[in-house]
């Protein structure tokens, strides 16, 4: 799921609060990268060990679609099974026919990507391995106005046959996959490391043609950084990262820094904001989105949301009592 860039550098952007001034951490916009041929039905080898099969969702959320992988060569795993589309699951059976599936992994419960994991498994007998169910704290969104639609919604109907925790090793023949626990953008997100190939799969956390949305309350922007330090953390590990959407991110480690530094850009604009006067969200928004068309305020509106709910966690700001997310007033605590 994307999410858009703020107009301009107003206010002028303080340096980053992670990065040394004299390392200056690349610009988000700069590294994004939307040139993918998504090949839909296709199994497209796109390394040794890795197919792809896109599914034609493609969406705002979904950019060209959903990239199901399939690792190894006899006996597979297949990660992100993708939509409930009959035709994308006719497609990964086409493409794996002869083949034995030993693992279904799902990255994470938005309905782009674990609903087919429920017919794969009733064609392969293969069990479906996750984090766990969609997490409760999710709201349901959507209804009456579809520019209010912020994030695909959740599938509620996925149980995996087998939960994984940070840590897990998944292995078969010529292949292992590590569980990483990448909470931020949904509580149950998974991104699995595959050191054969010198990869990660990254599904929704980190993604080459767009930002990553956090939609509160269950998207929460503090766990979402330390997902982002976890990868930095690997160091020179990882050559390529294969998100669920679109293309691959070839140098990892200075992307991963650059979604960091966008964020505590964003983060500076908001207190520089705030500084003038106490504000609502719509306010915000206005102010810090100049360029943005107006049917795309909400999703702002809800990831600056997410910026607040982090900083108020911090104590670098305070909201007054108000239930209702649009009216109330922020404050520089
Ligand atoms: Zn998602």
């Amino acid at each position: 799921m994307f999410e858009m860039a703020a107009s301009g550098d107003h206010p002028s952007s303080p340096p980053s609060e992670t990065f040394p001034t004299d390392e200056k951490p690349p610009r988000l916009e700069e590294m994004l990268d939307t040139a993918h041929d998504p090949a839909y039905g296709e199994a497209v080898r796109i390394a040794g060990l890795v197919q792809r099969v896109t599914a034609a969702n493609p969406s705002p959320f979904t950019f060209a679609g959903t990239g199901t992988y399939i690792v190894g060569r006899q006996r597979v795993a297949v990660i992100d099974p993708g939509p409930d589309d009959a035709a994308h699951v006719t497609s990964l059976l086409r493409a794996l026919e002869g083949r034995t599936v030993t693992h279904i992994c799902v990255t994470h419960t938005h309905s782009d990507h674990s609903p087919a994991s429920r017919a794969l498994a009733a064609a392969t007998g293969a069990p479906v391995f996750g984090f766990g169910p969609h997490p409760a704290g999710d709201i349901r969104r959507g209804g009456e106005d579809p520019a209010a639609v912020t994030e695909e919604p959740g599938d509620w109907d996925f149980i995996p046959d087998v939960t994984l925790a940070h840590g897990d090793v998944l292995a078969d023949e010529g292949w292992t996959l590590e569980c990483l626990h990448t909470p931020g953008h949904i509580s149950n997100h998974l991104c699995f490391a595959l050191p054969e190939g010198r990869a990660v799969f990254t599904g929704d956390h980190v993604m080459g043609w767009s930002s990553t949305i956090i939609p509160p309350p269950d998207g929460n922007l503090g766990d979402y950084l330390r997902s982002l330090e976890l990868l930095i953390d690997r160091g020179d590990r990882d050559e390529v990262y294969w998100p669920t959407h679109g293309p691959p991110i070839t140098s990892p480690a200075r992307y991963v820094r650059a979604l960091l530094a966008h964020r505590h850009r964003r983060t500076a604009q908001i207190l520089e904001c705030l500084r003038e006067g106490p504000a609502t969200i719509p306010a915000l928004v206005a102010r810090m989105y100049t360029d943005t068309p107006k049917m795309l305020h909400p999703a702002a509106e809800r990831s600056v949301l997410a910026h607040l709910i982090h900083l108020a966690e911090r104590g670098r700001v305070s909201a007054e009592p108000d239930d209702d997310d649009r009216t109330r007033r922020y404050d520089p605590a």
